[in-house]
């Protein structure tokens, strides 16, 4: 269904939610798929039941706040497959609170996961991808890069620094690299499990009411991979169709 066979692609964020849908329907579409997340027994429960399906997967522990492990990740996959198609850095925390709650070491680790992560990602990447003069770094947003609400502030921040991060590099690298910055609305996943106030969790309930699989967004990622080199898809907003946000 997608054009991604044989494509080398590393997923960060890959043990649960939208990077684990990702991973399983790149490596369902012939792509061979590099998984990473803290979780290493949910990795590899997931590259077994890709193998069992006749995919190819490898994992590797991953935490993206640490430079060394992200630069890990991108050679770890050079060397099993000796190139790195595509990049999605998908890996993020969201642990919503009034700004006013002080809780400046969850802004913090939305910092470094949300923002300086995906830079890591794109400073262990690109000169792979310049090298091999092919590249496609993908970079996951939300609707909260586009809009601000209550209680997500520093996630809104950080989402709005990773649609203008994708950007800057789209304009710097374009012609034998493409960007892609996909904007989720509200999907299944274990995200809002991050949130410790109570009184944001609780608001989230509700704003999450309506959700669409994480496979809605695995899909429109997988598109974005399936275009020919010389077409760039460069944003995409994905939401349930009856949320109003
Ligand atoms: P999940 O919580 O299910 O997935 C988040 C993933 O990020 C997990 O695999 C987690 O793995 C990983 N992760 C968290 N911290 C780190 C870290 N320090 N290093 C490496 N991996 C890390 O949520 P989603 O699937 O929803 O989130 C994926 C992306 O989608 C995020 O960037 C999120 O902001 C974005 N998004 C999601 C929306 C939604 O409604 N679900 C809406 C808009 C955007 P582990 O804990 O094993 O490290």
């Amino acid at each position: 269904m997608f054009n991604v066979e044989n494509k080398v692609v590393i997923v960060t964020g890959a043990s649960s939610g939208i990077g684990e849908a990702t991973g399983r329907l790149l490596a369902k579409n012939g792509a061979k798929v590099v998984l990473g997340a803290r979780r290493s027994d949910r990795l590899e429960a997931i590259a077994k039941d890709i193998h069992a399906d006749g995919g190819i997967a490898k994992y590797q522990t991953l935490d993206v706040t640490q430079r060394s492990q992200v630069e890990a990740i991108v050679q770890f996959a050079k060397n099993k497959f000796g190139r790195v198609d595509v990049l999605i850095n998908n890996a993020g925390v969201m642990p919503l609170s009034a700004l006013d709650k002080l809780k400046v070491e969850e802004w913090e680790r939305t910092i470094d996961v949300n923002i300086k992560g995906v830079l890591y990602g794109i400073a262990a990447a690109l000169p792979v991808m310049k090298a091999q003069k092919v590249g496609h770094i993908i970079n996951i947003s939300s609707i909260g890069g586009h809009v601000v609400y209550p209680t997500a502030a520093v996630y809104c921040a950080s989402k709005f620094a990773v649609g203008a991060i994708s950007e800057g590099l789209r304009q710097e690298v374009g012609g034998d690299i493409r960007v892609t910055v996909i904007s989720p609305g509200t999907t299944e996943s274990e995200l809002a499990d991050s949130i410790s106030d109570e009184a944001a969790r609780q608001g989230m309930q509700e704003f999450r009411r309506l959700c669409i699989p994480a496979s809605a967004i695995a899909r429109s990622i997988c598109f974005a991979i399936s275009q020919p080199d010389d077409v760039d898809i460069s944003e995409i907003i994905v939401r349930p169709t009856a949320s109003p946000y």
